[in-house]
């Protein structure tokens, strides 16, 4: 069993800098629990201190059920895969592999089996007697999670292992990394920088900033029901749009308010604004680009809350178009995900529909989200 439970734990370095903040974690067996957040946010010094590589400076760290923080690193039972694979250059992919078994004096034929067995479920059979300088990036990296795999950890650790490859062998990676956990089916700890390698392959996200845990949920609770405006920012790609706004009730329906334009808001939501008193507040809504209608989209329905909108730049991907609209009122341009059989000119003026069930409001203070 390879559950791991962090309570408390702070990081303050040596400096006095504070990078972790009362951090609490229980991360399930098997798990592959990704850590995002922006660079600084404290991602890899949490890692480290799971890893026991960085001291913790308060708090408790659990494996399974024994506390670790005084534990070495190489007896907490965990294989951690780095950015940069650190193959030692003069030996065999082979060796590199054996490494850390023979320092921990495994038999010759365990360690045999092992090697083998980890070079099939990573297709590197063919690999084993070259030298690290013979072998591409993904073919690195790819050791670098053998060497990991045969020591048969409890836990995995890996920190941005994949952001020296290309964009394509990345893409590539990916969907291996997640097919590795489930063949191994061990509890993998992951920190990235990237949102969508933790959308993709994380079964829960920990998003953090400046330290703090924002949000702990799976990717698709995180993407559509973010906690907070940094959450909905940070997650997403294009990000979400935020609009500030008011909250008005005319003739007793509930209306997100700016530059005149009124966006209908659900009955359901309404009351929660209502409720919390939000009525005659100022607020930021957010949506995501795709939460946006135009042209044969718009619903007849909501078509007192169209937004004029002036679209400057029409990005074609192929499978679909970003809008950058100008809105009156709103400094940043809004980004609109449509279909690609979507015909726009640039400078061409149109309403646009912000899908009531796609609207989130949040408190202008603290940013938290009320939906
Ligand atoms: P990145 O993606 O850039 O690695 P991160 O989220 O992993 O970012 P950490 O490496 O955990 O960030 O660092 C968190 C904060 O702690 C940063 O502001 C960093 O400058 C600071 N920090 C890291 N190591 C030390 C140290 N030894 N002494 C003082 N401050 C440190």
């Amino acid at each position: 069993m390879a559950r791991l439970l962090l309570k408390n734990i702070e990081k303050k370095y040596r400096n006095g800098f504070h990078a972790v903040k009362n951090l609490n974690l229980e991360i399930e067996d098997k798990e592959f629990l990704v850590l995002v957040g922006p660079s600084g946010c404290g991602k890899s010094t949490s890692l480290r201190m799971i890893a026991g590589l960085e001291e913790i400076t308060e708090g408790e760290l659990y494996i399974g059920d024994k506390l670790v923080n005084n534990v070495a690193p190489k007896d907490r039972d965990i294989a951690m895969v780095f950015q940069n694979y650190a193959l030692y250059p003069h030996i065999s992919v082979y060796e590199n592999m054996t490494f850390g078994l023979k320092l921990r004096k495994r038999s010759k034929d365990e360690i045999n089996k092992r090697v083998n067995k980890a070079a099939k479920i990573l297709g590197i059979e063919d690999l084993l007697d070259r030298k690290p300088k013979q072998l591409s990036g993904g073919q690195k990296q790819r050791v670098a999670l053998g060497r990991a795999i045969v020591r048969e950890p409890k836990v995995f650790l890996m920190d941005e292992p994949l952001s020296n490859l290309d964009a394509k062998l990345r893409v590539q990676m990916r969907a291996e990394l997640s097919k590795l956990h489930q063949n191994l089916k061990t509890t993998f700890i992951y920190v990235t920088h990237d949102q969508t390698e933790a959308m993709t392959m994380g079964t829960r996200i920990v998003v953090m900033k400046d330290g703090v845990v924002q949000q702990v949920a799976d990717p698709q609770t995180v993407y559509s029901n973010p906690a907070n405006m940094f959450v909905g920012s940070f997650i997403g790609s294009p990000q979400m749009n935020f609009i500030n706004c008011r909250i008005i009730k005319e003739s007793n329906t509930i209306y997100a308010e700016f530059e005149g334009n009124k966006v209908s808001i659900s009955d359901d939501k309404s009351k929660i604004l209502e409720e919390d008193d939000y009525i005659g507040k100022d607020v930021v809504l957010g949506i995501r680009p795709e939460g946006i209608s135009v042209k044969d989209d718009l619903s007849d329905k909501n078509v007192n809350s169209y937004i004029k909108a002036n679209v400057e730049v029409a990005e074609m991907l192929g499978s679909e178009t970003y809008l950058y609209l100008n809105v009156d009122g709103n400094n940043d341009s809004i980004i609109a995900r449509v279909k690609p059989s979507t015909r726009v000119n640039i400078g061409e003026n149109i309403d646009i529909e912000l899908r009531a069930d796609k609207i989130h409001i949040f408190d202008k203070e603290s940013e938290r989200a009320l939906f």
